[in-house]
């Protein structure tokens, strides 16, 4: 894809530090970090984000960002690791070539975790699972 920067990084075209890598993916640290150690996992081959990633590539990556979560805990000596993934500009996904986050964190790092909202009622909930239970079948 020409204009992905993410795809310049595989081409290296542009510099990324490089911290994993294997034939269908690649691992670098993210430029403007949360912590420094976080890392991007992506795809090679250019796919927007989760709804276009073919099933069989997607599940090779678990046990890769597993082994990248232990090794970035250890590297960077955090408390912990979140992992994330934006889908959409809705979700804060900028960059139009799929690629999880793992972030190394800290006890005191000063983030707070997303404030969830309370339903308005049991009936929402309820309608609200059969919605999505629908949208599965
Ligand atoms: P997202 O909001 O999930 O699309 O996140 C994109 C991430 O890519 C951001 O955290 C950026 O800091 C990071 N990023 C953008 N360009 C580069 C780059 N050239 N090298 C490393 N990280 C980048
Ligand atoms: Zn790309």
């Amino acid at each position: 894809m020409p204009d992905c920067i993410f795809c310049k990084i595989v081409a290296r075209e542009i510099p990324a530090a490089i911290v994993y890598e294997d034939d269908s993916s690649l691992a670098f640290l993210d430029a403007r970090p949360i912590n420094p150690g976080h890392t991007l996992l992506i795809p090679k081959a250019h796919y927007k984000n989760l709804y276009d990633m073919p099933d069989e590539l997607l599940s090779s990556f678990m046990p890769i960002i597993k082994m990248l979560a232990i090794a970035i805990k250890k590297a960077v000596n955090a408390d912990g690791i979140n992992i994330g993934m934006n889908n959409d500009g809705a979700a804060g996904q900028i960059v139009m070539h799929h690629h999880t986050h793992i972030i190394p964190r800290y006890s005191n790092d000063g983030y707070e975790h997303w404030k969830g909202k309370e339903y308005t009622s049991k009936e929402i909930e309820l309608e609200t699972a059969q919605k999505i239970k629908s949208a599965l079948s």
